[in-house]
């Protein structure tokens, strides 16, 4: 980083971060005077905000481990999940910065319906958090 006043050479004298964020407080070499400089990372995390309106950064490995349990002892491919799991996160970027985990949920279950019926039975049971047993049979015949 060069000196914004005559442009020499600047060195740093304190570094602070939070967060993501980076401030760095420089010297110049030759002028001596000082400035700050503000590092951000750039975001590309998608936020999903929850029923009672907690929001947590979308994690492709949690939704790996989610879909790599409900598939568990089942006929499915890793690269299926692989797969699945890509093309959520694509759809979810198409689709913004925040987004409803009941949207990120269903999603989820169109894929897995597609690809293993017992796994989508798995995940909609967890995920939908049935409350009783009716409800899950009404699933089950939709299929
Ligand atoms: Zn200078």
């Amino acid at each position: 980083m060069k000196c914004v006043y005559c442009g020499d050479y600047t060195r740093v004298t304190n570094k602070r971060e939070s967060g993501d964020d980076v401030r760095r407080r420089r010297e110049c070499l030759k002028c001596k005077k000082r400035f700050t400089t503000y590092e951000r990372s750039e975001k590309n995390d998608i936020i999903l905000v929850k029923k009672d309106g907690r929001r947590e950064r979308f994690s492709k490995e949690k939704l790996r481990n989610g879909l790599m349990k409900a598939c568990e002892k089942r006929p499915v491919p890793i690269e299926k999940i692989d797969k699945t799991v890509g093309e959520v996160e694509e759809k979810l970027r198409r689709k913004g910065k925040e987004i409803k985990s009941e949207v990120i949920g269903k999603m989820i279950m169109t894929k897995l319906k597609r690809l293993d019926k017992v796994a989508y039975i798995r995940f909609a049971s967890v995920y939908r958090d049935f409350k009783d047993i009716e409800d899950f049979k009404e699933e089950i015949k939709e299929l």
